[in-house]
C-alpha cells in the first residue's frame, strides 16, 4: 500500500538521524561535566556573530511604529510584493541581472527555497544531481520531493567538479542538478571556469535529449567569501537556473527562518516558476513567510553581519593543521574546513578526537569517506585554545610520524 511505503520512508529517516546533531548534543552534555568553553565544539554550522544592527534596530522600529494588525498578519503567498521587488531590484544592481517581483518567492531560508525548487522542476522519478561533498539534508530535501537523489563523486583534489563523473551520470532521466558553492562543507569557492565548463556541458546534453535540465543554486553562504577568492553569481551561467537564497548566515538570523527563490528571466516558463511556488507552498504547508522579518530583511539586503571573524578562523586553522601534517584544501569562503582524516575511518578519527574534547564531523555523511569537517563559527578565542588540543590529539594518537 502507498500508505505504507510513505510510511516506512520517515521510519527509515529515524534511522539516519544527523549525525550533526547527535554531536552537538554529546558537545552540550561534555560541558555540563566540564563547563562548555572548554569543549572545542566545532559541529554545527550555527553563526556566531551577531546580526547586524540595523537588523535589531529596525525590528524595533517595526514593532514600534507599525500597525500590529498589519505587521503579524499573514503575507501574501509569493511574499509581500514590496519585499520581493527590493530582492529583485538589490540583485539587480549587485549582478546586472533583470529580475522583477515576479520572479521571487519568500521562503523559509534555504531549506524552504530548494523544496519549492526541486517540485517546480522535477516529477516523480526524475533524477538530481548533486556533488559531493554535499549537505546532508539534500538527501532529504530531494527524497522527499519525490525525484531520485544521485551523488557525482568528488573531485578531492581541490573540491570544484568531478566533470568527468559528471558528464556520465547526467543521462536522459536527470531534470535538474543542485549545487553549492560557497560550499558546505568544503569551503570551496566554484570558478568561472568551473560553471563555464558545467552550463557548457548542461546546454549540450539538453540538446541531445530534447528537455530541459534545471539548474538550482543553493547559495546561502554567498555573501562569506575569503579576500583573493572571487565568488561568482551562478545564475549568470546558465539560462535554466534557479538560485535559493538565505539570509541565515548573511546576516546571522537562522532561528528566523527567511530567504528566497529567484528564477533566472532566461529561465523557461521563468513568469510561472514563483507563482507555482505559491502553489507548491499550499501543498507542504510552508507559505506565507513571517511578515515581520519579510520587512527587515527588506532593509537590510545590501549589508551583512561583521563576518570577518570566519576569516581570522579559517586563516588560524589552516595554518596550524596544514603545518600539524593534515591535509587540508584551502576554503575559499563559508566556515567550513574539510581536512583529510589520517585515519581511514573518519568516524573512528573523530571518536578519537573526542578523547581531546574535539567536536569533529566525520565525512561520511556528506558522500565522501576519509574526510572530516569543522564549523568554525566559534569565537576566535576558542579556536586558538582547540589548537593545544589539536597538538595533543596528533601527538597521543601518533599521527603524521
Ligand atoms: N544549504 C546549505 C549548504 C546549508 O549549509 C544550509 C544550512 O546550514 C542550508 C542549505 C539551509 O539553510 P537555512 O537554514 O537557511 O534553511
Amino acid at each position: 500500500m502507498i500508505i505504507d511505503m510513505i510510511t516506512k520512508q520517515y521510519k527509515e529517516m529515524l534511522g539516519r538521524k544527523s549525525i550533526i546533531r547527535q554531536l552537538s548534543e554529546f558537545a552540550t552534555a561534555r560541558g555540563e561535566q566540564i563547563g562548555y568553553e572548554n569543549v572545542f565544539d566545532y559541529s554545527l554550522g550555527n553563526p556566531s556573530v551577531s546580526p547586524p544592527q540595523i537588523f535589531t534596530d529596525t525590528m524595533m522600529e517595526l514593532l514600534r511604529d507599525s500597525n500590529p494588525v498589519y505587521l503579524h498578519g499573514y503575507s501574501q503567498s509569493l511574499g509581500i510584493p514590496a519585499v520581493r521587488q527590493k530582492v529583485a531590484d538589490s540583485l539587480n544592481d549587485r549582478f546586472h541581472m533583470n529580475y522583477t517581483r515576479e520572479h521571487i518567492f519568500m521562503a523559509t531560508g534555504a531549506a524552504g527555497a530548494i523544496a519549492h525548487a526541486l517540485r517546480c522542476v522535477t516529477a516523480p522519478g526524475d533524477e538530481v544531481l548533486i556533488f559531493a561533498p554535499y549537505f546532508a539534508e539534500y538527501r532529504a530535501y530531494i527524497n522527499l520531493s519525490g525525484a531520485v537523489m544521485k551523488v557525482v563523486p568528488a573531485d578531492v583534489k581541490d573540491f570544484q567538479i568531478n566533470f568527468e563523473a559528471f558528464e556520465e551520470m547526467l543521462t536522459e532521466k536527470v531534470a535538474a542538478v543542485l549545487l553549492n558553492t560557497p560550499n558546505n562543507p568544503s569551503g570551496a569557492v566554484y570558478t568561472c571556469g568551473t560553471l563555464t565548463k558545467l552550463a557548457e556541458i548542461m546546454t549540450a546534453k539538453e540538446k541531445e535529449y530534447g528537455h530541459d535540465i534545471f539548474l538550482i543554486s543553493d547559495e546561502p553562504y554567498r555573501e562569506i567569501v575569503f579576500s583573493g577568492t572571487d565568488a561568482p553569481y551562478v545564475t549568470k551561467f546558465y539560462p535554466n537556473s534557479i538560485s535559493c537564497y538565505s539570509f541565515s548566515k548573511s546576516l546571522s538570523i537562522p532561528g528566523e527562518r527567511i530567504g528566497y527563490v529567484a528564477v533566472n528571466p532566461a529561465c523557461r516558463d521563468a513568469q510561472y516558476i514563483a507563482d507555482m511556488c505559491g502553489q507548491i507552498s499550499r501543498g507542504i504547508g510552508h507559505n506565507c513567510p513571517p511578515s515581520i522579518i519579510q520587512l527587515a530583511v527588506a532593509k537590510c539586503l545590501d549589508v551583512t553581519s561583521d563576518l570577518s571573524v570566519y576569516e581570522t578562523n579559517r586563516n588560524i586553522l589552516y595554518k596550524e593543521l596544514t603545518s600539524l601534517g593534515f591535509e587540508c584544501v584551502k576554503p575559499g569562503g563559508t566556515f567550513y574546513i574539510f581536512p583529510k582524516a589520517p585515519d581511514k575511518d573518519a568516524a573512528a578519527f573523530c571518536e578519537k578526537a573526542k578523547k581531546y574534547d574535539l567536536i569533529l564531523v566525520p565525512s561520511d555523511d556528506f558522500g565522501v569517506p576519509g574526510y572530516f569537517r569543522m564549523a568554525f563559527c566559534i569565537d576566535t578565542e576558542k579556536v586558538v585554545r582547540s589548537l593545544e588540543a589539536f597538538r595533543k590529539l596528533v601527538k597521543g594518537e601518533n599521527y603524521f610520524r
